[in-house]
This record gives C-alpha cells, sequence and structure tokens, in this order.
C-alpha cells in the first residue's frame, strides 16, 4: 500500500504545485528536514512557493509592548510606543505573526477578496503559530473574531477572521464564539480615512448580545490586520464593557 505522503509526492512531480500567492510553478520536494519544524516556511509548504516562503518573516522583539508595534530600531527591550501612551487601548496586548507587507499582504488580499479559500489553510495555521509563540492555552478561554455586518457578510459569503482560528481553536479545546460581538452597524471600509476618522468611524459599530457569556472571560480578539488598532480597540472597549476580564488580539499581520 502506497503511503499518502508518497502519492502526495508522486503527484507533485506530474503536477508541479502552483504558488497561492505569486501563481508560479514549482519543485516541492516535500520536507527535507532542513530548519526547525514549525518554521513559516514549513507551514505555508507547499501552498507557497520557496520564495514566497522566504518573504514571511515574523515580527520579533523589540516591539511595543501594548499594541506590538515593530521598532525600527532592532536594539533593546520591549517597551510602550509613543502613540500607546497618548491613546487609550482597552485591549491587555497585541500581536501579529508578521509586517503587513509583501507575500503576506498579498496572500491576505487574496484570500479575503480573491476568495482563495485555499489559502486559509497555511494563513490558520500560521495565525496558530503566533497564538502559542505569545500565549498559553491556559491564558486564553475564549476566541472571538472581529465581526463583519450583515452585509459585508453576504458580500464575501465568509469571515475571514473566523477562518483563521475555528479549525485549530476546536482542537486546542479553546471555546470559539462567534456570535456574542456582533457588527450592528455599517461602517464604510477604513482604508482611505486617517487615524481620527477610522476611530470616528468605527465608534458604535459592535454590540453584545449576551453579556453573561463574556463577562469574567479571558478574550483573545482575533482579526486579519491590524492597521491603527481602530477596530480591535473598539471591539475591547465593547467587551471590557460587558464584563470581559480582559482582551488580547491576535492578527496576522501588522501594519507599520
Ligand atoms: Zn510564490
Ligand atoms: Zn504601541
Amino acid at each position: 500500500m502506497i503511503s499518502k505522503s508518497l502519492w502526495q509526492a508522486f503527484l507533485w512531480t506530474i503536477f508541479p504545485p502552483r504558488c497561492l500567492v505569486c501563481n508560479t510553478y514549482y519543485a516541492w520536494q516535500g520536507p527535507d528536514g532542513k530548519g526547525a519544524p514549525n518554521e513559516p516556511s514549513d507551514l505555508t509548504a507547499p501552498s507557497f512557493c520557496e520564495s514566497c516562503r522566504k518573504d514571511l518573516a515574523p515580527i520579533d522583539s523589540p516591539l511595543c509592548s501594548k499594541c506590538g508595534l515593530p521598532f525600527v530600531s532592532r536594539e533593546g527591550e520591549n517597551h510602550t510606543c509613543s502613540e500607546c501612551l497618548i491613546e487609550t487601548k482597552h485591549f491587555g496586548r497585541a500581536r501579529a505573526f508578521g509586517v503587513y507587507d509583501g507575500a503576506l499582504m498579498e496572500a491576505i488580499h487574496r484570500f479575503k477578496y480573491g476568495k482563495k479559500s485555499a489559502l486559509s489553510h497555511p494563513l490558520s495555521a500560521l495565525a496558530r503559530e503566533t497564538f502559542f509563540r505569545f500565549w498559553a492555552a491556559a491564558d486564553i478561554d475564549l476566541f472571538v473574531p472581529v465581526p463583519l455586518h450583515i452585509k459585508r457578510l453576504r458580500e464575501r459569503g465568509f469571515n475571514q477572521s473566523h477562518l483563521l482560528i475555528t479549525r485549530w481553536a476546536k482542537q486546542g479545546q479553546i471555546p470559539y464564539d462567534g456570535l456574542t460581538l456582533s457588527r450592528v452597524r455599517w461602517t464604510e471600509p477604513q482604508t482611505t480615512l486617517s487615524r481620527t476618522d477610522r476611530r470616528k468611524n468605527i465608534k458604535g459599530a459592535f454590540s453584545i448580545r449576551h453579556p453573561e457569556k463574556i463577562e469574567g472571560r479571558k478574550i483573545l480578539l482575533v482579526d486579519d490586520v491590524y492597521t491603527t488598532g481602530a477596530t480591535v480597540n473598539e471591539c475591547a472597549r465593547v467587551l471590557v464593557g460587558a464584563g470581559a476580564k480582559f482582551v488580547d488580539v491576535l492578527t496576522l499581520a501588522r501594519a507599520v
């Protein structure tokens, strides 16, 4: 009986895999034993070609201990960035896999707007690795995705934040709640807005259906990209207002 991985390797020699990010065909030889397991290059293989895999760079210290912003200077310890000293953040800490740039940015775009659902596998593997890099399972007792407005959900057909966590949250036995926090007000896309306008635009957009499900819980809020943090901060404000013990934030990418 031929093993599944051998069969897959055989298929790849006839039909080389195509990179989900840049569309090039490439020769995938299977795991070669090089590098530590769980490196981004392993997690995204064979969905990403070698060049796109190399382009993925996890965010490392020194970074803002609050919002996770990586500092330009690669020297020194984590500390609070100037923006977090001025602006109230309702979440405890936000952490991301990598900088919103290059192959990671392209992968997220294709996943969200190009409806490349196959990307949910490698991207959720990166989200999982990021979670265990910064938290232990015991630190969190509820995963909450940033919700989409029903109109946006119908347009897109899926909530990308939901797909980033559902598969492995269940395996890790951490409860997941995609219903209690809801987006009750339609907001225009934030992409063209300034930092201040983003904050105004998102204010009052979220509400909690059953506060008893939130009360006393240690929540991890999940989104695909942290841009100015206005969206996750507003979600965190509402969750803490409903009695959450704390709210931390996990995103795949961090704009710098
Ligand atoms: Zn590629
Ligand atoms: Zn900060």
